[in-house]
């Protein structure tokens, strides 16, 4: 049975009219599909018992479940999710002083197989639809408003997949994301990180959603690149800046630089200069992010000295870095850490 949540409004309100219904059930059944955000038809009490069980015959509503929660003492939640299908994703809310951050999924698995990330090691199965999307934001949504009292404030894509890869559906979510009748957040709050499809930049610079854009970056030749994201084999640095400089020309924003710091791989002084050198030829700033350890890969995160002194060396050519201290570690919430994989 189809989503009741793909129709278009226009398809819900030829639906409504051909069941001889009033129009405003139109508008109520938007509400109740995006920001009641109901699993079930049934729910709909305002629609009458006839109506519903004519949709109930027709539509499901394929909402997302939150399967099993896992609190870290820094007050992360992060959730595994099951979808209709029986797939597994997770996501993270990451509470801060100022910010309730959601960090969502964008495929179950991913294909692009970055040697630091967890994810990397399961293979792509699918793309998360917009409407499983929308869930995650909603359901940690609820969780921010249950553990701490305040909603949402930020969206990252940065969990389980590569959100360019599943460009379509990504972009839609927002849309009820951002609508009156969904969860009214606006697009500047949201950040889209991708491992870098040159591609997709161009088309997003087209497109200009008005969402921040994060480029995880991790080493800044070509060289190191290659041998931690094998993406860069075909999309290298050289086509990255040519379609964030055409990204910049065309939305204004500059992109934020993601940069895992690896002991002995890309945290010396001549690291830091290239990734200088990346800096001066595109508007940007740049997280610096502590690695945080996964089974299957070698890498090890530098010391505190290590660390402050690429920092301090990016300070020094007036580049506009930030420490990313890693959340949620203990719980395999933090960043990379994330993969079903350990329940
Ligand atoms: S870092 Fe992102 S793009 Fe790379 S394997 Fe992990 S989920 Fe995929």
């Amino acid at each position: 049975m189809k989503d009741l949540r793909h129709l278009s409004v226009e398809d819900i309100t030829n639906l409504v009219i051909s069941s001889n219904e009033k129009k405003f059930r139109v508008a109520q059944i938007q509400d109740w599909i995006w920001k009641k955000n109901v699993g079930s038809i049934d729910e709909m009490s305002n629609l009458s018992k006839g109506f519903r069980e004519k949709l109930n015959q027709e539509y499901v509503i394929n909402k997302v479940k939150v399967d099993h929660e896992q609190f870290s003492t820094d007050g992360t939640v992060k959730s595994r999710f099951q979808l209709h299908d029986g797939h597994f994703i997770e996501g993270v809310l990451i509470p801060t002083e100022k910010r309730m951050t959601a960090c969502v999924s964008s495929q179950v698995g991913c294909s692009l197989s970055c040697k630091f990330c967890a994810t990397g090691y399961i293979d792509r199965k699918r793309n998360v639809t917009f409407d499983e999307i929308y869930d995650q934001v909603s359901l940690i949504n609820e969780q921010a408003i249950k553990h701490f009292d305040k909603p949402l404030t930020n969206i990252v894509f940065m969990g389980m997949g590569e959100p360019l890869l599943n460009f379509n559906h990504v972009f839609k979510s927002l849309e009820f994301i951002n609508a009156d009748y969904g969860m009214g957040m606006s697009p500047r709050r949201v950040t889209v990180s991708t491992a870098g499809i040159a591609k997709m930049i161009t088309k997003m610079a087209d497109v200009n959603p008005n969402v921040r854009l994060a480029l995880s970056l991790h080493a800044a030749s070509e060289k190191k690149r290659n041998e931690i994201m094998p993406i860069n084999e075909t999309n290298n640095l050289d086509a990255l800046i040519e379609a964030l400089d055409y990204y910049f020309k065309k939305t204004k924003n500059p992109v934020t630089f993601e940069y895992i710091l690896f002991s002995n791989f890309n945290d010396s002084t001549a690291d830091a200069d290239d990734l200088i050198k990346i800096c001066r030829r595109i508007p940007s700033k740049v997280n610096i992010i502590e690695y945080n350890p996964i089974s299957n890969a070698q890498f090890v995160k530098p010391d505190e000295q290590r660390t402050d002194a690429f920092m301090d060396y990016l300070g020094q050519h007036n580049i506009n870095a930030r420490l990313r201290r890693s959340r949620g570690k203990d719980i395999d919430a933090a960043c990379g850490q994330l993969a079903n994989v350990n329940h």
